[in-house]
């Protein structure tokens, strides 16, 4: 089973679905236009939630960062004078200086994260979705931020005029995402924010061409008319979309075969299956309930 995540809603279903069907039979693409050089290393947030997330290490209140993690580093660089951008637990600060290590010594970003996958024992196999450099911009009314700096210096308080993908047009998804997309005949995206998280990976030159030659499943983000979590409401205005599964389903419009969405939600699209069901996950039951479900609509 394939499938295209962001660093919250998608690894929820993740961590239902690893209990439910053999490790090693799931493979995950996984946005990288959110990474950043953060204090000398590489910080990948969607990738590295996915690999805690198969680890059992993410911290649930988050969905981001490893659970009882210690803050001693990021606390000692602010009594230096530096502020570092994002709070980085220590444990997690780990990994991001062992992968910036093997990048620097030639590996590219799949290799330094299939090192780490080994590292922590994991079977699924976790695809960065390019190794080419890419960046997320933010268009406010005081000019283009970073999306990091976007959503965490300003705590994604600016108004969004726009968003684009720096790096876009030279990127291309690595032959490890194509081989895999190669061996599936379905591909399923997860609910995450349609167009920071998934955006980037439609965005890669031929992966929409693929997509429409698959079946394609996507479980909506969006319930009870809003986000559970995260800017999509923002970004999807700014960008011309309604704030409903509906407005998702027209994000995936060229490919989209199933759509996923709450069960008390009124959905009606012309040329999509419209599957409904709970999808909210605030409990490992509810991941796996809909884990379940998703292997069943498969
Ligand atoms: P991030 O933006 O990089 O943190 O990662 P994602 O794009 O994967 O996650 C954010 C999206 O996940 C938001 O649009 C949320 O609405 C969605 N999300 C979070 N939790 C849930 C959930 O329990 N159910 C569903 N359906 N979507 C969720």
């Amino acid at each position: 089973m394939i499938i295209l995540s962001g660093g919250t809603g998608t690894p929820k279903l993740l961590s239902g679905l690893k209990r439910i069907i053999p490790e090693e039979s799931i493979a995950v693409i996984v946005n990288t236009a959110e990474d950043r050089w953060i204090s000398g290393n590489l910080v990948c947030p969607d990738i590295d939630t996915v690999l805690y997330t198969f680890t059992d290490l993410i911290d649930e209140d988050k969905w981001w960062g490893i659970k009882g993690d210690t803050f001693y580093t990021h606390e000692s660089l602010k009594k230096l004078g530096f502020h570092e951008l994002m709070r980085l637990g220590d444990q997690d600060r780990a990994l991001h200086i062992l992968r910036s290590e093997l990048l620097r010594d030639g590996f590219t970003l799949t290799q330094s994260i299939d090192e780490l996958r080994c590292s922590f024992r994991i079977d699924a196999r976790i695809l960065p979705m390019s190794d080419d450099p890419l960046a997320t911009m933010i268009l406010t009314p005081e000019g283009e931020v970073h999306f990091q700096d976007f959503w965490i210096k300003r705590q994604g308080k600016p108004k969004v005029l726009g968003v684009r993908f720096d790096g876009l047009d030279k990127a291309e998804p690595t032959p490890e995402v194509i081989n895999a997309l190669n061996c599936e005949d379905s591909v399923i995206i997860g609910p995450s924010n349609p167009i920071t998280s998934i955006g980037p990976i439609l965005g890669l030159k031929g992966m929409r061409s693929i997509l429409q030659k698959k079946k394609v499943i996507a479980i909506s983000p969006i319930v009870e008319g809003k986000p559970v979590s995260g800017p999509a409401a923002k970004l999807m205005n700014a960008m011309g979309y309604e704030v409903s599964s509906v407005g998702v389903a027209q994000c995936y419009a060229d490919f989209l075969d199933v759509l996923v969405v709450d069960r008390k939600e009124d959905c009606i699209l012309p040329d999509v299956s419209v599957l409904k069901t709970d999808i909210m996950m605030g409990s490992l039951e509810r991941s796996i309930q809909l884990a379940k479900f998703i292997v069943d609509s498969v």
